[in-house]
């Protein structure tokens, strides 16, 4: 790891880093490629110890309020955060600018932030995206290897639920012959209508590796599953794209379990949802989801 001062912190999108990298190792990785740094150097996390400051001016000189999305390029609640707290006081700034904040995550850590997390939902949106394809620890283990248990970020989601914070689930990743069975995601899907959460992103069609990425997934995929990657390579060859064997039957499958429990899981109406500033102060913004709150499982936070 590695101090950096930043120049910018926010993105055109109004994307927020802290961290740029994740000490994380999972398997498979969106942010490994998000982050501009080379793919190797991801594991030497940079931390941008002037973000905090850099959002505070930042979001002073905006125009119009917003939803802040944080979690693209590593995980802002990775085992660093309990002691930098940099995420801590980027939530400060949030709060006291009146921002809303998305924050994608893995990690229970972010239960430490309850109280912040509550105060921004109070005054604006907070939404938390809480990534989980298992609830075998043990595959847990080996696909995202360092990051806490999946009964660890369940008992996370349900203090978050407590505390009035929606939390959308992101099953993912899910990787073919791995934890790609009917069995297995039902199982995530059960514990997720348990908590009550606000909804769930369905996994992709398959896993998209990039050039870069290659070598050091089959690796690493070799470590922990022998086997497999010879499995892979008689199937999808050189392919840049892992795809799931029958995806829509699956996909089909999980979307009927999803409906019979009313949990929302169209990815476009929570993405809609997910980045829609909401000024409670001042009435609310109405879109879609506010219009039709009797489509969601959970009531309007
Ligand atoms: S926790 Fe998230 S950012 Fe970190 S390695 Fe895993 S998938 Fe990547």
């Amino acid at each position: 790891m590695h101090e950096k001062e930043a120049k910018t912190i926010l993105s055109t999108q109004n994307g927020m880093n802290p961290y740029c990298g994740c000490t994380c190792g999972c398997l498979v990785c969106a942010a490994r490629g998000a982050c501009r740094r080379k793919s190797s150097a991801f594991d030497d996390v940079e931390i941008r110890a002037n973000a905090p400051a850099l959002l505070e001016t930042a979001l002073r000189r905006k125009r119009s309020r917003c939803m802040i999305v944080t979690g693209a390029m590593g995980d802002p609640y990775q085992v660093l955060e309990g002691e930098r707290k940099l995420m801590r006081s980027c939530l400060e700034v949030i709060d006291r600018c009146g921002f809303g904040v998305s924050v994608e995550t893995r990690s229970p850590l972010i239960t430490r932030d309850l109280d912040l997390l509550e105060s921004i939902g109070r005054k604006s949106r907070c939404v938390v995206v809480m990534g989980l394809s298992t609830m075998d620890p043990e595959l847990s283990g080996k696909i995202e290897e360092g990051v806490s248990s999946p009964e660890e970020r369940l008992r996370a989601i349900e203090a978050l639920r407590d505390a009035g914070i929606p939390v959308i689930v992101r099953l993912d990743p899910v990787l073919p012959f791995v934890n790609d069975s009917r069995e297995n995601l039902k199982e995530v899907l059960e514990a997720c209508v348990g908590a009550s959460v606000y909804g769930v992103r369905l996994p992709g069609p398959g896993i998209l590796l990039r050039a870069a990425e290659r070598e050091r997934f089959y690796q690493k995929l070799g470590e922990k599953f022998p086997g497999l990657p010879e499995r892979y390579r008689a199937v999808y060859g050189d392919a840049g794209e892992l795809m799931i064997p029958h995806f829509e039957e699956l996909e089909k499958y999980l979307r009927g379990i999803c409906a019979g429990c009313r949990m929302e899981c169209s990815s476009e109406k929570l993405f809609r949802w997910q980045h829609a500033f909401v000024d409670r102060q001042a009435g609310v913004q109405m879109n879609l989801f506010d219009l039709y709150p009797e489509a969601m499982r959970m009531p309007q936070k």
